[in-house]
């Protein structure tokens, strides 16, 4: 099977460790087609063959197939669909030393990984200080960055509830610059929604 496409001049998103390029490893002697036996996922995705690793499959997680090497793959990020390298070192580490099951896939780029860790941590910092009847100006500190990041990512958007937090917080943390921040992010919002007429 040749039908695979090299993508030399392609913009990988970058990864904070590994970068953005395939990472040659010197292995030598593990020839492409030896590669390609060693995971499944490695024959539906470009590879780049001269980054092999080979793996310790003691150290892993698996029911029957283990993966016997791994090597740098091209993906698409489900997300931003933007294209990434999937790293064999990446690899070793989720499978290895994170004991990730063996077939776990990667469908998030680097960047959207980080922004949906936020969002995650944001969401739960929300849900548990929302329910505080008197939260203290360093909690609603932390509720108001927590919402501005929802906001910012379109899972918040009640307008009310966005209010009732920049009265609040207008009240006893007037100088926090998440104040302001908030303040600003429902002005640009009342900007965007045209009231009753429709002028120009
Ligand atoms: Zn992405």
């Amino acid at each position: 099977m040749k039908k695979k496409k090299h993508s030399q001049s392609t913009d990988f998103v970058p990864h904070p460790r590994y970068g953005s390029a395939p990472m040659p490893s010197h292995v030598q002697g593990v020839s492409e087609e030896a590669i390609l036996q060693c995971h499944w996922s490695y024959k539906s995705e470009e590879i780049f063959p001269e980054s092999v690793l080979m793996a310790d499959t003691s150290k892993q997680n698996f029911s029957i197939f283990p993966r016997e090497c791994y090597v740098d793959m091209r993906k698409t990020c489900r997300s931003c669909k933007r294209p990434f390298i999937f790293f064999a070192a990446e690899q070793r580490h989720w499978f290895e030393v994170l004991q990730f099951y063996v077939d776990a896939d990667c469908v998030h780029c680097p960047e959207c990984r980080v922004q949906r860790m936020a969002a995650k941590r944001a969401f739960q910092r929300y849900s548990a200080l929302t329910l505080l009847a008197k939260p203290t100006p360093d909690e609603l500190q932390q509720l108001v960055d927590a919402s501005l990041t929802l906001h910012a990512q379109g899972t918040l958007k009640s307008r009310d509830r966005l209010g009732q937090l920049k009265n609040a917080a207008l009240r006893l943390i007037p100088d926090y610059p998440g104040t302001l921040a908030l303040v600003e992010a429902l002005r640009n919002k009342d900007a965007l929604m045209p009231t009753d007429s429709k002028s120009d």
